[in-house]
């Protein structure tokens, strides 16, 4: 069946079996793996990691695809498909025991980082999480403080998951091909203890407003938050650049903004 791929869902569909290999090699998936697809268009990686675990889910927004997914996948195990945006579906109704899941994507460029943040608020039943993203995404992702591409989404991430990055694929892999490169990035959310963030949405509010405006201090972006004093009593500089900060700062000056009822 010949599929057109479609624009407005991000579709560039793996064709070169190096990389497809590569790809399923760091995701080392292993039977009893549970093991949930994002994306998985014409199925390119989806055969590969059912032939290693038996068993998955993938969610698929575009229902042109299904029955060409459920066709290519039928000799290689039990796929459950879920035609469903993955943007508002609630992955913890995949558990189905202890096993936690191990999602893997490549995801549509479009919705990158939505899907992110959506994944975050399901760390608990996440073990890791494989992504093939544009690479100056994965570049903001992984990025240290002090560079240039250090931001919300490099906080964000890295207060709840070590961020690694591995590999660049160039967009000659893709059909279409991309105009830009991507790269594969495993986040592996830490553990609750690690992370000690009494209050999410406090830390996510803190975050968003340090970076509003890039060019100005801490003690600009905060105002009305937190005072100059209360920054400089958290061992935190307020004259100083959001991006110039690492997560643990930004913890403690989330922690203080928490309202105590
Ligand atoms: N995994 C395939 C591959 O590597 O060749 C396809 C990757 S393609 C970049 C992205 C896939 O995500 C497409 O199949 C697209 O239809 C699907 N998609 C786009 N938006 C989605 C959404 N919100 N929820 C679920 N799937 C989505």
């Amino acid at each position: 069946m010949h599929h057109r791929p479609k624009k407005r869902f991000g579709q560039n569909f793996l064709h070169d079996p190096v990389v497809i290999g590569k790809i399923v090699k760091v995701i080392a998936a292993k039977p009893g793996d549970h093991l949930v697809e994002i994306g998985p268009g014409q199925a390119a990686l989806t055969i590969p990691l059912l032939q290693a675990v038996g068993e998955m889910d993938a969610i698929e927004i575009d229902r042109d695809l299904a029955p060409l997914i459920q066709d290519a996948c039928a000799p290689h195990g039990i796929l459950h498909l879920h035609n469903v945006d993955a943007l508002t579906f609630d992955i913890h109704e995949l558990r189905r025991d202890q096993r936690p899941l191990r999602i893997v994507g490549n995801l549509p460029y479009n919705i990158s980082t939505p899907i992110l943040f959506h994944l975050l608020d399901y760390r608990d039943d996440i073990q890791d999480m494989h992504f093939m993203l544009q690479k100056e995404v994965v570049e903001r992702m992984a990025a240290d403080p002090g560079s240039k591409t250090y931001g919300r989404l490099s906080v964000m991430l890295q207060a709840y998951c070590k961020v690694e990055r591995l590999f660049d694929i160039g967009p000659g892999a893709f059909k279409p091909a991309p105009k830009v490169d991507s790269s594969i990035v495993r986040l592996t959310p830490l553990p609750e203890k690690v992370v000690g963030i009494a209050d999410p949405q406090a830390f996510a509010e803190l975050v968003r407003r340090a970076f509003s405006q890039r060019r100005k201090t801490l003690r600009n972006n905060l105002k009305g938050m937190l005072s100059g004093e209360q920054i400089k009593a958290l061992g935190v500089d307020p004259g100083v650049r959001p991006e110039t900060l690492d997560v643990s700062a930004f913890k403690r000056l989330a922690s203080a903004t928490i309202k105590i009822p």
